[in-house]
């Protein structure tokens, strides 16, 4: 079975791997750091299931009509500072623990690498919460969400849009116990790079690295820091200072799928979109206090009759569609014109080396900050 005939369409959701009845897929990284499926052609029997689960050109989404677009803050302040934007997913996963159900998001795992994985109940909550700016893994996770969902119980699932929609299609029938939440999707960055990165940082800090927040809010500047924290040592600093952030928000090391990337646009087929407020200073500036809003779309009944149960524990607003707006909405994440130079040179270079090249094609100096 081919797969795709352009592997740059390829998003790297790995829900054809999870739905081969044969396990004739496995995920395998290439150069640039990125995982992609690889077809054991001796074992496929050819019966099309990894090619009806793909979302790249089977997603339809949902028409426009009837959508509610939301400003919201958990009233929760511990939700709300430990979030990367307004709460909303905290306040959401609550509902769910509520019904005895399950979550799941992307956590770091031992070696720092990110992954899906679930969470039963609040005190688990905290390592699936946060933006991490690294591609996520999924091995596993749609098969474990099926067999959660075939027992009855309440699955939450959240991620990137490309991710909400290949389980849609992965699961075939509809659940009514199943919330998918995808995100407002700028982009992910390589896995790979990102593992390089980690392992640069402990060495010249002579540690392990235990925890990294893309999105600290210790300034109040609506999460615009970064922190890391190596053998029980914090290190903080801006988001705008750090090499890898800056590689990726300069659009250097993004998953080439994402340059044309299809799901930049409100309709989705998921439950709900969560994303930063943009403009929260311009729409309501009485709300804008620096910890963050959540700029939430709900598209579907479900959505609605949720919102309705937990609209307590928030401070929200209701807003016009232009007003939620902004480029991740619209159009892909434009590809750095310097990106294919600098991947080769990751390629070939020792790490070390390859920062400091970057770090003058991008215009970021600092490196151990
Ligand atoms: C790679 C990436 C790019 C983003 N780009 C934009 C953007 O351009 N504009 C915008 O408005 N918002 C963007 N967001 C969304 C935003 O950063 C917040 O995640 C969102 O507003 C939810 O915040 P919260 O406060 O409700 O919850 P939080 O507690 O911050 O929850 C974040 C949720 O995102 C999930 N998540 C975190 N990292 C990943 C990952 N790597 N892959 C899949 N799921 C993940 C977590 O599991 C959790 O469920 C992006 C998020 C990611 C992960
Ligand atoms: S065609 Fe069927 S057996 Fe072959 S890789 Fe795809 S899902 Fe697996
Ligand atoms: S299902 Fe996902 S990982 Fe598999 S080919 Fe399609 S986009 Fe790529
Ligand atoms: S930009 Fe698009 S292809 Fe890339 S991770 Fe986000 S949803 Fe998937």
């Amino acid at each position: 079975m081919k797969l795709f005939s352009d592997k740059n369409a390829c998003c790297g959701c790995g829900a054809c791997a999870d739905a081969c009845p044969e396990d004739a897929i496995r995920m395998e990284k290439d150069e640039e750091g990125f995982a992609y499926p690889q077809v054991d052609q001796t074992v496929c029997t050819g019966c099309g299931r990894c090619v009806e689960v793909c979302p790249i050109g089977n997603d339809e989404g949902h028409s426009q009509e009837g959508k509610i677009y939301l400003g919201v803050q958990a009233k929760e302040d511990v939700f709300r500072f430990a979030s990367s934007s307004g709460g909303m997913f905290s306040v959401l996963a609550q509902y769910i623990f509520r019904h005895r159900g399950i979550v799941y998001g992307a956590a770091y795992d031992r070696r720092m690498e990110v992954r899906h994985m679930r969470a039963d109940n609040m005190e688990q909550l905290d390592a699936i919460r946060r933006t991490k700016y690294v591609q996520s893994s999924l091995d596993g996770v749609y098969r474990e969400i099926e067999g959660q969902l075939q027992k009855e119980r309440w699955v939450l699932f959240c991620g990137t849009p490309c991710q909400g929609s290949a389980l849609r299609l992965y699961l075939k029938k509809v659940y009514p116990r199943l919330v998918i939440v995808d995100l407002v999707c700028y982009g992910v960055p390589s896995p790979g790079i990102w593992a390089s990165y980690v392992r640069y940082l402990e060495e010249k800090r002579g540690g392990r690295m235990q925890y990294f927040s893309f999105r600290d809010k210790g300034m109040r500047d609506n999460g615009h820091g970064r922190s890391y924290r190596i053998d029980d040592v914090s290190y903080a600093g801006s988001l705008y200072k750090d090499i890898y952030c800056m590689m990726y928000f300069k659009n250097y090391i993004l998953r080439p799928s994402c340059h044309h990337c299809g799901f930049c646009r409100t309709e989705r087929s998921s439950d709900f979109t969560l994303g930063d407020f943009w403009g929260i200073e311009r729409v309501r500036k009485d709300m804008d206090d620096g910890m963050g809003t959540s700029m939430v779309i709900l598209h579907t009944r479900r959505a609605k009759e949720i919102w309705d149960d937990i609209k307590d524990q928030t401070r929200w607003f209701s807003c016009k569609r232009e007003e939620i707006l902004q480029p991740r909405l619209m159009t892909p994440t434009e590809v750095a014109k310097g990106r294919g130079l600098l991947m080769n040179l990751y390629k070939v270079l020792p790490f070390s080396i390859f920062l400091n090249l970057a770090g003058c094609m991008i215009g970021c100096r600092e490196r151990v900050k």
